[in-house]
């Protein structure tokens, strides 16, 4: 045991506005929802700790880079964060940090809005993602692209990736102190979701997040199956919300869906205000209420 997780930072990379039947399989395919895009930082004793890295800003702010990636996701539109900058660096930086800081990177999936910030880790630090989530990615062009996984966001010798070889009836995978993954494989051929686990000194406890396994909150409260997958029925997703919803209420964890706009900016406000943990006794009910 390598003791807990310190401190939950969330950051907001970006916006998508797309048909909610995205998120909720089935939804009137006439209503948009603009919903968060989601990262996670995450202090250990041993270092800083990454998961999910947003957009690549070049393929949106360029019309045609626009045009060549995001034009073949119908019907979702990417937006970045109104400043200038880089999304990924300005948030670290409102963490307090720098990009140099974070010794490992894990992604849930690579969509192009969880992978498309991997190029800043190019050259060494560890990048967790499951083995069949890479392979899928990097041997089927152009149909992965046209599922939203941009090969140039992840094609790279100088990604330094660990392969996770996960099934799905394993128990979580420590990757870092605290800090496990856990296969949820269907929205992509190879997501996986996470459980952070604060330290006993900051008060235990700890969150579930689902990334993309569960989009929204009506994904858990009403076992909504997802809409947007990959070699799979939507249905089957079902089984993921309904594993991780057990798993939180068996242990006591809050549930985090991967893009709600309630929950999102809610939790990261709790979170701030309790110094990047929660009050001891925070309910996924409290979370979701409102
Ligand atoms: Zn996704």
């Amino acid at each position: 045991m390598r003791g807990g997780v310190l401190r939950v930072v969330l950051l907001t990379l970006g916006e998508e506005y797309l048909p909610k039947a995205w998120s909720l399989h089935g939804f009137d395919r006439s209503e948009k929802i603009t919903e968060p895009v989601p990262g996670v930082l995450i202090e250990t004793g041993d270092g800083f700790v990454l998961l999910d890295t947003g957009f690549n800003p070049a393929l949106i702010r360029d019309p045609a880079l626009y045009r060549r990636f995001h034009g073949l996701v119908s019907g979702v539109e990417a937006r970045l964060p109104q400043w200038p900058g880089d999304p990924l660096e300005e948030e670290l930086l409102r963490a307090g940090i720098g990009l140099e800081a974070i010794s490992q990177v894990a992604v849930s999936h690579l969509h192009n809005d969880h992978a498309g910030g991997l190029r800043h880790f190019a050259g060494g630090t560890p990048v967790y993602v499951q083995e069949r989530e890479l392979r899928y990615g990097l041997d089927n062009f152009p149909e992965a692209e046209e599922n939203g996984i941009f090969r140039v966001d992840f094609d790279d010798p100088k990604l330094n990736f660990v392969l996770l070889k996960g099934h799905l009836s394993d128990v979580p995978e420590e990757i870092a102190p605290g800090v496990f993954a856990l296969p949820t494989f269907g929205h992509t051929p190879g997501h996986q979701s996470f459980i952070v686990r604060f330290d006993e000194s900051v008060g235990g406890g700890g969150l579930v997040f689902a990334f993309d396994a569960a989009d929204l909150r009506e994904n858990f409260t009403e076992e909504w199956p997802v809409g947007g997958v990959i070699g799979c029925q939507p249905e089957e997703t079902l089984e993921h919300i309904r594993r991780l919803r057990r798993l939180a209420e068996e242990e006591g964890l809050v549930l985090i869906p991967g893009h709600d706009p309630h929950v999102w900016p809610k939790l990261a406000g709790e979170l701030d205000r309790a110094g990047g943990t929660l009050p001891v006794g925070y309910t996924t009910e409290q979370l979701f209420s409102g």
